[in-house]
């Protein structure tokens, strides 16, 4: 941090009580001292000081009413971060947690993350405050018809593609691109992704989070010599990115013996029935402890926080930011876990991430690792503009090929900084090249 702290300092100062993105930030900006030292023209185009300064950030009112006809307000965010590469494009986030600060913190990451698939997309992140837990079908279409009242003048398939994250999925997808083409009088297929597979939506995009990030998990394996074959598997969540890693990790040979929700975590010794935890996550939306009640005696619930003392050789964060700590991460090193990769975005603390360093353990960064998202809405957009639609099995093999390149980059860009095997170092440096040439050559804007 030596060119970075005096310009950390003044981050810290304008972004007061933002404390995710001072934490997202911080974490890029202490692996860039060998990229700045080697080209000190980006120190003097002050990229570092561009890069995190959003380049519009939106805040807007939601109003909507409920199903017995009581008023609400939420607020609405948009923060267009990085235009350098290509449109603005992230997902929203629909949580009661979501504030100015953790939309920047995903909007920062956002910029890296899809620099380094390697296709034209820029950074950007949105969502509301708004808690769609218990809301009928009805309530959900009218905020997101209310959000995407306001939200609509500023997006376009050129300009802005949001997409989802916590708590939007296609039912919300639908919704907002409805309003959308309602108000503008456009079927505008690639304003929004994550669609329907029936009007314009990619095969393999709702699986491709989790997908993607357990490909890049055996990516790391194979660099040791290693492979998720008869590996025991830890996931957290049990959202759209967890269900995917589970489904994935299941097809190469491993058992999953344990995920979660925000009550609780189960553990399945025989490994999760997958078609029970989509029964009771996605079509009941109901809790992770129905998933032991119906899958059998042998299924332990346990309530609250506790999932990574469950011994495994594999852990895979997808549930939130900061969910695994210092002593969760000491715990998994304790029972041997070999590999860590994060399907949620910031979900290990700076301290867990130093533990598995310093222990050995192959540790892949949600700005690589589950980058297989965005690198599929990517795709998804290619087939609007083109007014085509791909196979189930092209888009997995896309997706397959993008999962490497991006594992293999942060690889090599690793060595080739001195520090083998930090994916860390990787994944920021080479997403940050990219971007800070684009940037270079497009003037000071
Ligand atoms: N919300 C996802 C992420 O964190 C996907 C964003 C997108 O597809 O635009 O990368």
């Amino acid at each position: 941090m030596r060119v970075i702290e005096p310009l950390y300092a003044e981050i810290l100062r304008r972004n007061q009580g933002e404390t995710e993105f001072h934490q997202a930030v911080r974490e890029v900006l202490e692996t860039l001292d060998p990229v700045l030292e080697r080209r000190p023209e980006l120190v003097d185009a002050r990229i570092v000081e561009r890069t995190c300064e959003p380049e519009r950030q939106l805040i807007f009112r939601v109003p909507w009413s409920d199903d017995s006809g009581d008023i609400h307000v939420n607020r609405g965010f948009r923060v267009e971060f990085s235009s350098a590469l290509g449109p603005y494009k992230g997902g929203l986030r629909f949580h009661p947690s979501v504030n100015l600060g953790i939309v920047k913190f995903l909007g920062f990451e956002q910029i890296f993350k899809n620099a380094l698939t390697g296709l034209p997309i820029g950074g950007g992140k949105g969502g509301a405050d708004f808690d769609p837990k218990g809301r009928s079908d009805a309530e959900i279409m009218r905020f997101c018809q209310s959000f995407m009242t306001e939200l609509h003048r500023h997006l376009g398939e050129y300009t802005d593609v949001p997409a989802g994250d916590i708590g939007v999925g296609g039912r919300e997808i639908g919704y907002m691109f409805g309003q959308y083409k309602r108000i503008t009088n456009r079927y505008e297929s690639g304003v929004l992704t994550g669609k329907g597979l029936g009007w314009g939506g990619a095969q393999a995009r709702t699986e491709a989070t989790g997908y993607g990030c357990v490909l890049f998990t055996a990516e790391m394996l194979r660099t040791r010599g290693e492979s998720l074959d008869g590996q025991r598997v830890a996931v957290s969540g049990s959202g759209n990115v967890a269900i995917y890693a589970i489904e994935k990790a299941q097809q190469l040979g491993a058992t999953v013996v344990t995920c979660s929700d925000s009550s609780g975590y189960v553990v399945d010794e025989k490994g999760i029935d997958l078609a029970l935890l989509k029964e009771v996550k996605e079509v009941r939306r109901g809790r992770i402890s129905e998933y032991a009640e119906l899958r059998g005696s042998h299924v332990k619930f346990v309530p609250g926080t506790g999932l990574w003392n469950v011994p495994c050789d594999v852990a895979l964060p997808c549930a939130t930011q900061n969910e695994l700590h210092e002593t969760d991460a000491l715990a998994l090193v304790r029972n041997g876990v070999k590999a860590v990769a994060e399907g949620a975005n910031m979900p290990t603390t700076p301290e867990a991430v130093r533990v598995f360093q310093e222990a050995g353990v192959a540790f892949g960064p949600g700005k690589a690792a589950n980058a297989g998202g965005v690198a599929t809405s990517a795709l998804e957009m290619q087939q609007n503009a083109s007014r085509d639609s791909w196979t189930f099995a092209h888009t997995e093999e896309r997706l397959a090929e993008i999962m490497r390149h991006i594992h293999d980059s942060c690889y090599t860009t690793a060595e080739r900084y001195g520090t083998p095997g930090n994916y860390v170092v990787g994944a920021n440096i080479a997403g940050f090249e990219l971007v800070a040439d684009a940037m270079l050559a497009q003037g000071l804007i």
